[in-house]
């Protein structure tokens, strides 16, 4: 059955949940459906109840915040599916952004939609799609992978599990942490093309393109950059991914098990690490060379 969805062209407007996007900079960056719902709606579900502030005084917006976020969602989402249930209209905005993309909401979304209750999104600004169709890569095919975990190690075990994607990948990151993500990213994914999108919408919006290793020789000549930032990577170069035939594989895992007296277990993981390919599959492939060799 096709689950209903909200009405917001009558003068009143119906309902259910409004998930709607907000500015990430320029505060002039909203659409006017988004304003017209806002100013109609009995209550605001918004992550920070100060930074969503600036936006409903700037715009006069009436109705009541109801703080959502990580740390009380499991308390605050059923009275806010009480009120849906009641009638009432509610809005889920973050503090920047779309809603749900590396921000709250995808519980309470998945609730009303599994409980049927209306609901409808006002699209509008998110820093991933402003990003990439800054970058200069392609935007034909493309993999949202949100923000990498902050340690190296685990940092690298993200990026070989999406190694042979074939789409332009797009990472949320930050100032910190932009220098050591490219260097992760550069070592396991190779030398691509890629672009670093920061301050996106704001006074000092820049994007620097350029190969991994170039942007990585030029960040690390400065100091931690400001701001907010997205980074974006190019698919992997055609004949890449082919590289990885299953003689290559094999050709490495022996080369790794015979010559560098490696474990079946850490030549797989090794193999698994540079080919992008998956553990599991590939220890099944090593047990059996090592079998056959015995
Ligand atoms: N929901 C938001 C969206 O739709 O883009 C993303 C929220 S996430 C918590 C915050 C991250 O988004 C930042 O760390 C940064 O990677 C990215 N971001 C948000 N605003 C940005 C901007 N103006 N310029 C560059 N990146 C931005």
């Amino acid at each position: 059955m096709a689950h209903k969805t909200t009405s917001d062209t009558d003068s009143d407007l119906s309902a259910g949940l409004y998930i709607i996007a907000t500015p990430i900079g320029n505060i002039e960056d909203i659409t006017l459906r988004a304003l017209s719902v806002l100013g109609k709606v009995d209550a605001i579900a918004c992550e920070d109840t100060r930074v969503s502030g600036k936006l409903t005084s700037y715009y006069d917006i009436p109705a009541q915040k109801v703080p959502y976020h990580d740390h009380n969602a499991d308390e605050i989402r059923p009275r806010l599916i009480a009120m849906l249930k009641e009638g009432k209209r509610v809005a889920l905005i973050s503090d920047a952004g779309m809603p749900l993309i590396s921000d709250p909401g995808y519980k309470l979304v998945s609730q009303c939609a599994s409980e049927n209750i209306p609901m409808t999104c006002i699209p509008g600004p998110t820093a991933s799609l402003t990003a990439l169709v800054l970058s200069g890569l392609p935007t034909d095919k493309f993999m949202f992978a949100g923000f990498l975990p902050p340690k190296s190690a685990a940092r690298r075990t993200a990026l070989s599990e999406i190694k042979a994607v074939p789409a332009t990948l797009v990472f949320y990151e930050t100032g910190p942490r932009l220098l050591d993500s490219l260097q992760d990213m550069q070592a396991v994914l190779g030398d691509r093309p890629a672009a670093v999108a920061r301050e996106l919408t704001k006074k000092f919006e820049e994007v620097r393109r350029g190969p991994l290793s170039e942007l990585v020789a030029r960040y690390k000549e400065e100091e931690d950059p400001r701001g907010e930032i997205v980074v974006i990577v190019g698919a992997p170069v055609a004949g890449q991914a082919e590289d990885w035939t299953e003689q290559a594989i094999d050709k490495l895992l022996l080369e790794m098990m015979e010559a560098k007296n490696m474990s079946v277990k850490d030549a797989s993981a090794f193999v698994a690490a540079k080919s992008g390919l998956k553990k599991r599959d590939v220890y099944q492939r090593a047990l059996i060379l090592n079998q056959k060799n015995r």
